[in-house]
């Protein structure tokens, strides 16, 4: 696979925020509200659940999720490239 990156920018991706690119919003909706929906948390409590997700996804970010494509290499096990989903460009990581 061959990635089309473009160069380098100092751009601070804010990945719960707008796409510098095209504009789009890349927040993906509150986790909480979106496993509450979800049938395996519907028998949790809302303190249950939310135990549950600061647990998972810590307490020391927003608990939200994004839209934003994370491109991950297999050698090294990590993202490389931020994506946009709506505009296909691609930031390094
Ligand atoms: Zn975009």
């Amino acid at each position: 696979m061959t990635l089309n990156l473009a160069p380098v920018e100092n751009v601070l991706l804010d990945h719960h925020g707008k796409c510098p690119n095209c504009g789009t919003n890349w927040d993906g909706g509150s986790i909480f509200d979106v496993l509450r929906e979800q049938d395996w948390c519907k028998e949790k409590s809302a303190a249950e659940l939310q135990a549950h997700i600061d647990d998972c996804y810590g307490t020391d970010r927003p608990q939200r999720f994004s839209r934003i494509v994370g491109i991950s290499c297999y050698e090294r096990d990590r993202v490389i490239v931020w994506q946009c989903p709506d505009c296909n460009k691609s930031w390094p990581r």
